[in-house]
C-alpha cells in the first residue's frame, strides 16, 4: 500500500462544485485518493464538480461525507489545518514543504488529514482547535488567500514530491570521454582554419573560448558526434570552395 493511501484531504462546507472537481483532479495528479467533505451544501453544482473533476471522476464519487470535523479526521494522528491568515491561534504555522516531512513519518503508519475551510470564510479558530499543526501556503502580502483548490494542490504536491515516488527522467545517453571529445575539438581547430574562422594569432584563444563553452553542461557521445558531423561538413564545404577557387 502507498504511504500516500493514508492521506485524507478534508474540505469543510466547501461552496462551488467547480472547486471540489478541481480538488479531486489535484489530488489524482499527487497519487492523493481519500477525500472526505464536511456538511456538504444542498446548493452544491455538482455538474460543475463533475466538469472539473476531468479523469478524477472516480475519485469524486469516492468521497466520503460526514456531518461534523471531529467525524472527518477521527482515527487520524496528524491532522494539518490550512489558513492564509495569520494572528492569534494561527501563528506558528508551518510550510507545506516543512509539513510535507512531518506528515509522510506520521503517514508511513497512521492515517493523517489536511483540513481546508470555506471559500468565503475559511475554517473557524473551533476547528483549527482540533488541528495539531497550521500550514500556511507562502504568497504575496497584497493578496494571501489562494484558490481552495490550488491550496490543495500545493499541499499535495509537496506530500507527493516528499514521498518520492515520482523519478524525473534522466539522459540515457552515455557521457563522451576525454578521448572522444579531444577528437571533437581537433576537428574544430581545423574547421577554424579551413574556414578562415580566425586567424592564426587568435586560434588558440579561440580554442580556449570553446573549451570553456562546451563545458559548461555535461556533453554526451550523440552530443559529440553531432559536434563532429558539423565540423567535418564545413571542412568539406571549405575543401571544395578551395578547389573551385583553384579551378578557376
Ligand atoms: N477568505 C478565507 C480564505 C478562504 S480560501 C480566509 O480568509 O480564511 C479557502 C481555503 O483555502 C482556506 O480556508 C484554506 O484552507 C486554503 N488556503 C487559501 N490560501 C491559503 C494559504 N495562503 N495558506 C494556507 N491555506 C490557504
Amino acid at each position: 500500500m502507498s504511504i500516500l493511501e493514508n492521506i485524507r484531504i478534508v474540505l469543510v462546507e466547501p461552496i462551488f462544485g467547480g472547486n471540489i472537481g478541481s480538488v479531486c483532479r489535484a489530488m489524482n495528479n499527487n497519487d492523493i485518493t481519500d477525500l472526505a467533505i464536511v456538511n456538504p451544501r444542498p446548493t452544491t453544482d455538482w455538474d460543475d464538480a463533475r466538469k472539473l473533476s476531468c479523469n478524477a471522476k472516480d475519485q469524486l464519487e469516492a468521497r466520503k461525507e460526514f456531518a461534523t470535523l471531529e467525524e472527518a479526521i477521527a482515527g487520524c494522528t496528524v491532522v494539518a489545518g490550512t489558513s492564509a491568515r495569520t494572528g492569534f491561534y494561527r501563528d506558528n504555522a508551518c510550510s507545506p514543504r516543512e509539513f510535507g516531512q512531518i506528515g509522510l513519518e506520521s503517514a508511513k503508519d497512521h492515517k493523517i488529514a489536511l483540513v481546508f475551510g470555506r471559500e468565503d470564510k475559511g475554517l473557524t479558530n473551533e476547528e483549527l482547535a482540533l488541528c495539531t499543526h497550521i500550514i500556511q501556503i507562502p504568497s504575496s502580502e497584497h493578496y494571501t488567500s489562494l484558490n481552495l483548490s490550488h491550496a490543495v494542490m500545493v499541499c499535495c504536491y509537496e506530500l507527493f514530491c516528499a514521498s518520492e515516488t515520482f523519478q524525473p527522467a534522466e539522459e540515457k545517453a552515455d557521457e563522451a570521454d576525454s578521448e572522444f571529445r579531444e577528437r571533437m575539438f581537433a576537428l574544430w581547430r581545423e574547421m577554424m582554419i579551413k574556414t578562415e574562422f580566425t586567424h592564426d594569432q587568435k586560434l588558440e584563444h579561440m580554442m580556449m573560448g570553446l573549451r570553456r563553452i562546451f563545458s559548461r553542461g555535461k556533453l554526451t557521445v550523440p552530443d559529440v558526434k553531432i559536434l563532429m558531423g558539423l565540423a567535418k561538413q564545413s571542412i568539406w564545404v571549405s575543401e571544395q570552395w578551395q578547389k573551385t577557387i583553384k579551378d578557376k
